[in-house]
Formats: structure tokens, sequence, C-alpha cells
């Protein structure tokens, strides 16, 4: 079959004119219906389907080798060898970088290396304009930024695109040349054999490290990296009732993306720092107040600070037992993703006075004669 390719739009039953998602979605179909795993009682045909859709669409799926496809068909510029799979790879030059170990390959290596990313798309085309990378940071503010909401700056040190070179590694007024091993696409396939039959292996190409070119001079600024490591100062709004672990994504703030490729986005993660006096429960905000055994016995007007420095006025009913706990609605955290507030839970502690005038003494001496028994402790399960 040497050299009676198919070509690679009928293999894919798509137009010359096809978009990228046309020949992707076209290859997902097919290769989903020929996958050898798909095909128990036809494997060997399924395989060779697969192998010719794989390598039609390896080709038209990156936008430089389907342009020298489109000019030079199979064949390509340099004369690319077809070979006996019906696969090209690239003749004459030695690849020492990974020519030995196909002797006891790891079979699943060789399917993620073909399959990988095929099925998903442009991940395979390390060639191609690549998001920068994600960063993460972590931040602590306070209990009462958290409840109210604050706007913090952070300092990091992240890759800027470099502003000498803008980004090429190169000195300015030169240009980096096309690497003569993978012909710039960054990439290098070879042809092995596997219980399936022959099956092609994309590598990295040594030569270049995937970049498809080659810095002559690199730019003095950033030593061909086209990146500069900064710190940088970035302000960032923390919305008020976000929750300890949160995080609030950044878009944009991550590092530089090459090749044309979007920046990484910066994840910042928010801690919170314990209270004194207020804990959280999903949005409520729990706390003990202590009351005067007068204010308790008589009951009274107590004012109790909330988390927003306001004082609240709140009625306690006479006769109020230590540890009973109120609520004041809606005074709680703001729900981050909605539109309601929890609420302010507080738990009186009854204090006991310990120093008395001797006037305060007489006057409770008497109090306790009026009472004239012991509290009723007698029909208390843990007494009776
Ligand atoms: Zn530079
Ligand atoms: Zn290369």
């Amino acid at each position: 079959m040497a050299g009676q390719k198919r070509d690679y739009y009928e293999v894919l039953g798509v137009a010359k004119t096809a978009t990228d998602d046309e020949i992707k979605s076209a290859y997902r179909k097919l290769a989903k219906k020929y996958h050898p795993d798909a095909n128990p009682n036809n494997k060997k045909e399924a395989e060779e389907k697969f192998k010719e859709i794989s390598e039609a669409y390896e080709t038209l799926s990156d936008k430089q080798k389907r342009t020298m496809y489109d000019q030079f068909g199979h064949d390509g510029p340099q004369g690319f060898n077809g070979q006996s799979g019906g696969y090209y790879s690239y003749g004459g030059t030695g690849f020492d970088g990974f020519g030995g170990g196909f002797g006891g390959f790891d079979f699943s290596d060789i399917f993620s290396s073909v399959f990988g990313g095929g099925f998903g798309g442009s991940s395979r085309q390390n060639n191609g304009p690549k998001q920068g990378q994600d960063l993460q940071v972590n931040i602590e503010i306070s209990f009462e930024e958290a409840f109210l909401g604050v706007k913090k700056e952070i300092s990091i040190t992240k890759n800027e695109t470099c502003n000498t070179c803008h980004g090429e590694g190169t000195k300015p007024g030169t240009k980096a040349e096309t690497c003569s091993t993978c012909h710039g696409t960054g990439q290098i396939k070879q042809t092995v054999s596997t219980i399936l039959g022959q099956m092609q292996t994309v590598k990295t190409c040594p030569n270049c490290r995937g970049e498809g070119k080659i810095i002559k001079e690199p730019c003095p600024e950033c030593r061909g990296r086209g990146k500069i490591r900064k710190q940088v100062k970035i302000q960032v709004e923390i919305p008020a009732g976000i929750n300890e672990g949160q995080k609030i994504v950044l878009r944009g703030e991550g590092e530089p993306g090459s090749k044309g490729g979007p920046k990484g986005n910066l994840y910042v993660v928010v801690h919170i720092k314990k209270h004194s006096v207020y804990t959280r429960k999903g949005d409520h905000v729990l706390c003990d107040i202590p009351i005067t055994f007068t204010q308790a016995t008589l009951g009274g007007e107590i004012e109790v600070p909330l988390v927003d420095g306001r004082k609240e006025k709140y009625k306690i009913p006479e006769g109020t037992q230590t540890g009973t706990k109120f609520t004041i609605r809606n005074k709680g955290f703001k729900s981050v993703n909605g539109n309601w507030n929890g609420d302010f839970i507080f738990t009186v502690i009854v204090q006991t006075p310990k120093r008395l005038t001797q006037e305060q003494r007489n006057l409770l001496v008497e109090l306790a004669k009026t009472m004239n028994e012991q509290p009723p402790i007698k029909k208390r399960g843990l007494f009776g």
C-alpha cells in the first residue's frame, strides 16, 4: 500500500475548506467508530482504518502541517518517505534522543502518545499557542475583613513577557531559525511495531525541545526565554462573606502564554484568622455574651456587639438561664453566592458575682430569706 495513500480530507470525509472544528468532530466520530477496542470482531480492519484516520487528523489538525500537506501532498517538501504502514516519517536524520528502549516498551505509552489528546483536540499541538501557567497564592485576612469584604494588595513574583524582545526571545533585529530536525513542527514521529501492527508515536523534538525554532542570537535581557521574573503588586477584591479556603480567580494574572497563547490565571486562596470572640458556622456568627445575674433574673436590655462594630440592643426576658441562645436575624455573614445573610446567634453566660459590697451582700441575704428554701434540686434527674 506504500505510496497509494488516500487523500487526508477524503479519509476524514471533510471538504478541503473544512474548519478546525469540522475536522476535529469528523475525526472524533470516526475514531470512536473504528477504535480497535470497539471492534473486537473486526480488529484488523478497524485498526488499519483507525491508523489512517489518526494520521489524517495529525496532519489536518495542525495548521503548519496542513498547509504543507495542501501544498505538497503526502510527500512533503523535503521528501518524506512513504512507509509500509502508510505512515511517513522524516528520512535521513538520526534521532538518537529516543533511539533505544523500544524493545521493552510499555504498550500503554504507545497508546497514550498515539491517542493522548487526539480526542481532546489541540493539546498535542505542542508547537502551537499555549496558555500561560496558572499561579496560586495564599492570603490571610481577619474575621472582620471576611465579614465586610476587603481590598488587598498582594505581591507576587512571576514571569512577565520580556519587553525587549516582546516574548520572542531573540535579540532585537534578529529572527529565530526554523528547527531543521522537525521542520518547525516541534514534534517527531516514529513508527513502531506493536501487537496491533504499526503505530506511530509522536515525540517532542529533542533539537528544539518542541519550540520548532532555534534561537541563534538570544535576547540579552531575558537570555532567550522571552520572559522575565518580576515582582508585581496586584489588587484583589475580596467579597464580603468569603469563607475559609475559598479561591478568587484573577483571570489573566498568571504567567504569560507562549506563541500568542493567553495568559494563565492567578488563584488567590483566602484564609481567615480565628477571632477571639466570634466563630462562624456556615453563614451564621456565633458568640458568647456575658450577662449579670440580675439581668438574667430580672430581664433587661443588653447591647450585643456585632461583627461590623455596631451594637444591637436586645431584650433578655426575665428568668433567663445561662447557656440560653438568642438569634438576631440576618446579622451574620453575607452569603457570597446570594442575597441573604446568616444570623447572629449569641449564647448568654450568666456571671455569678464574686465580690460584693457589704450592702449588696445584705440585700442578697434578705432576698435569700424571702425565697425561703433551696432551689428544687431534689426533683432533678441527676439527684433523684
Ligand atoms: Zn527578551
Ligand atoms: Zn525541532
